[in-house]
């Protein structure tokens, strides 16, 4: 024990040993399932991953990938989506959904954010529309649905694809329809701190379209349905099946997690009105799945640095824009249309949030915000 230190935090903020001690057995079954199964790469472990989390997300298709920004890489070529097009992004993201459009030669352009929701601005759509716009990509951020119901409408009227990033969205529902069917195809993370994690890298596309599927199944295996026959630039872009057979472990215990998400959820909305903080805002349509619990505070770097002298890990999604990022500087980005996505770095505060945190822990956070604000 001596030799890894003691925990420097009494709340960290997402302990997963934690985690993978709960399900421990189950996952080593799985590893010497694997290990004497012998089929390493694009085995039987995948198709059953495939279509378990096709029939969790209620949608035809599953297809696993090697990561998250992969899968949104892949949608875009099989869309077509490339050189000289434009892809429609929120202002404020993590910055693989910025990156997977860059990576095909198109041009993100980002639209500011709702301000109680965080999430691509429906209402700001139609100004950032160009006859270059091609697609949206729809981020789910926090684990807050965006709303599908606008941006569908509003994809439909411009003729534009509409991608759902739902990295941080596993299980997440909108007007009672689960996240990964909504458009025209979304990409998952299952990188281990996402509510779906594995044990290293690893990513899905899901889609209601057979023929998109049967692209990206191409497009991830060296562009070949038949080895040796390739009919496009594909990537490797698997999900091997040491990671397919953990998730596949993981998965019947998502919704238990995502629950335990919400009460937590519910314990802070509950005890941390009325001291300052914005704190998150759920839409009527929306059934989150709690991937952050962020609050906003103009005092944000005060109030984060009560919370580390009194033991409590939080942290900041996100500190910088992608649009601010050095990667970037080449962007013509007008600032003055993302008033929203640009106040936000500055003011977010992630408190711990995960489906091992106890009662008590909630209690030290609770009692630490009480105790620097009021
Ligand atoms: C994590 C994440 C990704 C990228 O997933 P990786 O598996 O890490 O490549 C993309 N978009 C969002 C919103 C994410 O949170």
């Amino acid at each position: 024990m001596a030799a890894s230190g003691p925990p420097t935090s009494v709340v960290p903020f997402y302990d997963l040993s934690a985690l993978h001690r709960q399900i421990r057995p189950e996952l080593d079954a799985a590893y010497r399932d694997v290990l004497d199964g012998g089929q390493l790469i694009l085995g039987p472990r995948l198709a059953q991953f495939e279509q378990a989390f096709a029939r969790y997300c209620d949608v035809r298709e599953c297809v696993g990938v090697a990561n998250g920004l992969d899968a949104l890489q892949l949608i875009l070529e099989a869309l077509g989506i490339g050189q000289g097009d434009d892809v429609l992004v929120p202002g404020c993201t993590f910055i693989a959904t910025w990156l997977a459009v860059t990576r095909v030669g198109a041009t993100p352009v980002p639209v500011d954010v709702h301000p109680l929701s965080y999430n691509m601005d429906p209402a700001k759509v139609r100004d950032a529309v160009t006859p270059r716009t091609r697609a949206i990509i729809a981020v789910h951020l926090y684990g807050q649905p965006a709303d599908m119901t606008a941006l569908r409408s509003l994809a439909d009227e411009y003729g534009l694809r509409l991608i759902e990033d739902a990295a941080q969205a596993h299980g997440a529902r909108w007007a009672g329809r689960r996240v990964g069917g909504g458009g025209h195809a979304a990409a998952f993370s299952f990188y281990p701190g996402k509510n779906l994690g594995a044990l290293g890298d690893g990513g899905a596309v899901t889609t209601n379209d057979p023929e998109l599927a049967e692209s990206v199944r191409r497009l991830r295996n060296y562009g070949a349905q038949v080895k040796y026959q390739h009919e496009r630039v594909g990537a490797n872009s698997r999900l091997d099946e040491l990671q397919a057979a953990f998730l596949d472990v993981k998965l019947p215990h998502l919704d238990r997690w995502n629950a335990r998400r919400a009460e937590i959820a519910e314990q802070y909305s509950h005890a941390l009105a009325s001291l300052g903080l914005t704190l998150p805002w759920v839409a009527p349509e929306a059934e989150p799945v709690w991937h952050l619990y962020v609050v906003r505070h103009p005092e944000r770097d005060r109030v984060r640095a009560a919370l580390t002298s009194a033991g409590i890990e939080t942290s900041v999604h996100y500190p910088r824009n992608p649009g601010d990022q050095v990667a970037y500087a080449h962007l013509p980005i007008d600032r003055t249309r993302l008033p929203v996505a640009g106040s936000l770095p500055h003011e977010l505060l992630s408190l711990p949030m995960s489906p091992v945190m106890t009662d008590d822990q909630v209690t030290l956070v609770i009692r630490a915000l009480q105790a620097v604000l009021r």
